[in-house]
């Protein structure tokens, strides 16, 4: 019998699927692309073929213009080469799917980054029993465990309000985390207008457009400091700390990522209000997928592989690294 999984083939370069002849979040371009979701480092430009999600294609398009897109909807089963190819939520960010790959009586799912909180920009994850559980485990060491969000929403609008003559600026990637931070904000009340730094416009345009909506949102160019006092400001983490923050009145740096934890990290960035806020699932949440799917094999892509391969063996299930090369762990 030949060894499980044997027609998949990790390579540094991405997940190659053999009897598909087709690549999942392949870093360099391929002739057939699977893409779990819209991030940089799994959703690079220049394939010939892309599969991916109706809005996981739309946010690439955004980036990378048109492209031969296939539309594949949450559930849909395609048949690719000798491969029945499903998507199903990740819970990650809008658009995000899990891959599952089935082929010679095996199921292989593909997480693709994940998350089992409730974000309200997404549908929950999709717990799929499988043969082969591919993941991610950008957060996996046990100190990694995310707070409440509700909790980490209420420091946020409670520091707002501490301080009326103040804005308070929030750094968060600009795509999932800054929208998934605004909806949050909404749900905890918050009617207020947010102002943006201008390149978070495109992808909340989008996010708009495909059914989220994120209440009033303006744009900081052009307004007057004082008018922003007293309002949540939000820009991409490279932004937190150059001249552009200096139009606004006095803000209060915070910034939402699940690196917060870190003490380190948050110095590094001068950030007074760490948000323990996260796309990716923290150690409990990584264990317990891993309980739930309940895989014969459990195949780690990025992050901290070592302490979950670790766990994993002692849980009896058989575990690798696959050393893909080129995906940052950008979009915590
Ligand atoms: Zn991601
Ligand atoms: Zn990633």
């Amino acid at each position: 019998m030949a060894r499980l999984g044997s027609w998949i083939e990790p390579h540094p370069e991405g997940i190659y699927v053999r009897p598909a002849d087709a690549w999942v979040d392949p870093s360099q371009p391929k002739a057939r692309a699977l893409v779990t979701h819209g991030h940089a480092d799994h959703a690079r430009g220049g394939h010939d073929a892309v599969w991916a999600t109706p809005e996981t294609l739309a946010i690439m398009e955004t980036r990378y213009g048109e492209q031969r897109a296939n539309p594949v909807a949450y559930d849909e089963t395609v048949r690719i080469g000798e491969v029945e190819v499903r998507f199903v939520p990740a819970g990650h960010v809008l658009g995000s799917a899990q891959i599952i790959l089935e082929h010679a009586g095996e199921r292989v799912v593909v997480s693709g980054d994940y998350k089992r909180r409730t974000d309200p920009t997404c549908p929950p994850f999709v717990v799929t029993p499988c043969d082969i559980f591919i993941t991610e485990a950008t957060f996996g060491l046990p100190v990694f465990r995310h707070p409440d969000t509700g909790s980490e929403i209420d420091r946020l609008l409670h520091r707002l309000h501490a301080d009326p003559e103040r804005c308070v600026l929030v750094g968060a990637y600009a795509l999932g985390k800054a929208q998934r931070v605004i909806k949050e904000l909404r749900a905890r009340g918050h009617d207020a207008p947010i102002f943006y730094h201008g390149a978070m416009e495109r992808l909340c345009r989008l996010y708009e457009e495909l059914g989220v909506s994120l209440g009033e949102l303006r744009h900081t160019a052009g307004v007057p400091k004082a008018e922003m006092a007293g309002h949540i400001v939000i820009c991409p983490p490279g932004a937190l700390n150059d001249r552009w923050s200096r139009r606004l009145p006095d803000p209060v740096t915070a910034m939402a990522s699940g690196w917060m934890r870190i003490r380190q990290r948050a110095r590094q960035r001068n950030v007074e209000l760490p948000l323990i806020i996260s796309d990716h699932a923290d150690w409990d949440e990584l264990t317990t997928t891993i309980r739930e799917v309940a895989p014969k094999e459990v195949w780690i892509t990025h992050g901290r592989e070592e302490a979950l391969k670790h766990w994993c063996m002692t849980h009896q299930i058989k575990a690798r690294e696959l050393n893909l090369v080129g995906y940052e762990d950008e979009d915590d």
